[in-house]
């Protein structure tokens, strides 16, 4: 009987399972798709591309949470060196990425007022406790102690560093929480060499040692006796054990458990999880566009992208380059394909207006809605104090991970850490 089955193999099932193979606990994962890697998967297609789901950087590069989960493996991430040429979009221009507050000082961005205002705004953020502020948005903090046009139009940029730029909706505590670890790391974000693929290489080895990772393969029901985990039924075996980890993401726990038994708080966040979208779009051109090695962020509209073949030769077939560029759909989007056709064309205006030489060239393009931009946008009433726990409680032997709950930073590494958390819980409460 495996010690633990993890359901789910994205970046928190996968790291969960590594982890405790590591402790030498014996795991099974089940993954209903044909591939490991969940909402960050990546492979090599037919024609030699490295195919993303979106393009995925890990926040604080070697000092991050990912990187944590690799070195309690013995592992380091293999992290394309850092390249100090980051871009903003900022008003239809291209424009230098300031580096730390003496960055922003001296960046022709913004006037002098308005730059000495937000270095202002950075200093109160190195002071402030994101505790006091999870509660609150973005555009509170700022108000509360500033007033100046040019940086409340700037405040979207602090959003979209962890991908939720509209200030009025993201929480505020998160922000000052990211901000605080950027400043104090003094890095910002590091790129896996060869994509996602090397992340995933990397926990399937360490899953193997021990455990088993079964693709193909979809959790049914979580069984449940006497409150106390028992097993996974799947449409193939039952596998019993003593742990169950649920990494399918927290709106899905309800088709797999009795609802009398899940507690009322959960199930009623699960239910109300308001995601975030995008618009991603691999462009393949014949020549290299540019020799900009880092990612670029917009300020004004909504947008990221990278030319990852300038920064790393492996993501395209000798003689093609690749870059992804991504915009956010509008909140609560539903679908609608015009509205899908507007961001399209909105990205393509902007790289038009920044790269005019880009479009031209390109050659093939591949789309994406990523409807799931986010496991959970950062809400004040999704924020880390208002996320559930790991731990089910009332259901012994339950554990929930995944970018849905209480896991540290934003974005993916709320799955590392949420899988290290439950995996630290799991080792000092149960002896093998
Ligand atoms: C386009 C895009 C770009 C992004 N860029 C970044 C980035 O640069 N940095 C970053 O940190 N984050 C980024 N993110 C967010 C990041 O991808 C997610 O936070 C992360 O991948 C979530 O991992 P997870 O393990 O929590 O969940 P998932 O990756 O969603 O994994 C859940 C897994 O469970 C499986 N599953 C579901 N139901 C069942 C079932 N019943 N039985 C068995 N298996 C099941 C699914 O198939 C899936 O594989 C991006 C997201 C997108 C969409």
């Amino acid at each position: 009987m495996p010690d633990a089955v993890i359901i789910g193999a994205g970046y928190a099932g996968m790291s969960a399972a590594a982890l405790l193979s590591h402790a030498g606990r014996k795991v099974v994962v089940l993954e209903e798709s044909e591939r490991v890697g969940g909402r960050a998967r990546s492979f090599r297609d037919e024609e030699g591309y490295l195919r993303e789901y979106g393009a995925h950087s890990h926040r604080l590069a070697h000092k991050g949470i990912a990187n944590e989960v690799f070195k309690r493996l013995g592992e380091e991430i293999d992290f394309l060196p850092e390249s100090k040429d980051g871009k903003l979009i900022f008003r239809g221009r291209l424009w230098e990425r300031p580096e730390g507050p003496i960055g922003f000082l001296k960046t022709p961005l913004l006037s002098i007022r308005a730059r000495l205002v937000l270095l202002a705004l950075f200093a109160k953020i190195k002071k402030t406790d994101p505790a006091d502020w999870y509660h609150r948005t973005l555009l509170d903090f700022y108000r509360a102690s500033f007033r100046n046009p040019e940086v409340e139009a700037f405040l979207p940029f602090l959003g979209m560093t962890i991908m939720c730029p509209d200030p009025n909706k993201v929480s505020a505590g998160e922000v000052i929480d990211f901000l605080k670890r950027v400043l104090a790391a003094g890095v910002g974000v590091g790129e896996p060499r060869g994509g996602s693929a090397g992340i995933f290489q990397t926990l399937s080895r360490h899953i193997d040692r021990g455990g088993e990772i079964h693709l193909r393969e979809r959790a049914e029901k979580i069984i449940i006796e006497n409150r106390r985990v028992t097993g996974v039924k799947t449409g193939r075996a039952i596998y019993p054990a003593p742990v169950v980890l649920f990494a399918a993401g927290l709106p899905l726990i309800a088709d797999l458990l009795d609802q009398t038994l899940l507690p009322a708080a959960v199930e009623k966040y699960a239910k109300n999880i308001e995601h975030s979208s995008g618009l991603v779009i691999d462009f393949i051109t014949n020549r290299p566009v540019t020799g900009i090695r880092s990612g670029i962020l917009g300020v004004d509209v909504p947008i990221w992208a990278r030319f990852q073949s300038s920064a790393d030769p492996l993501f395209a077939p000798a003689g093609k380059y690749l870059s992804t560029w991504g915009i956010m759909l509008p909140w609560h989007f539903d679908g609608d394909a015009s509205v899908v056709a507007g961001a399209e064309q909105k990205m393509k205006s902007v790289i038009s207006a920044v790269f005019p030489d880009f479009l031209p060239a390109v050659v093939d393009e591949r789309k994406m809605v990523a409807t799931v931009m986010n496991g959970n946008v950062l809400t004040p009433a999704q924020s880390k104090p208002n996320r559930p726990d790991v731990e089910c409680p009332g259901i012994e032997g339950l554990y929930f991970i995944g970018d849905t709950v209480r896991g540290d930073g934003c974005s993916g590494d709320i799955s590392f850490s949420s899988a290290m958390k439950a995996a630290d819980r799991i080792l000092s409460d149960r002896k093998p």
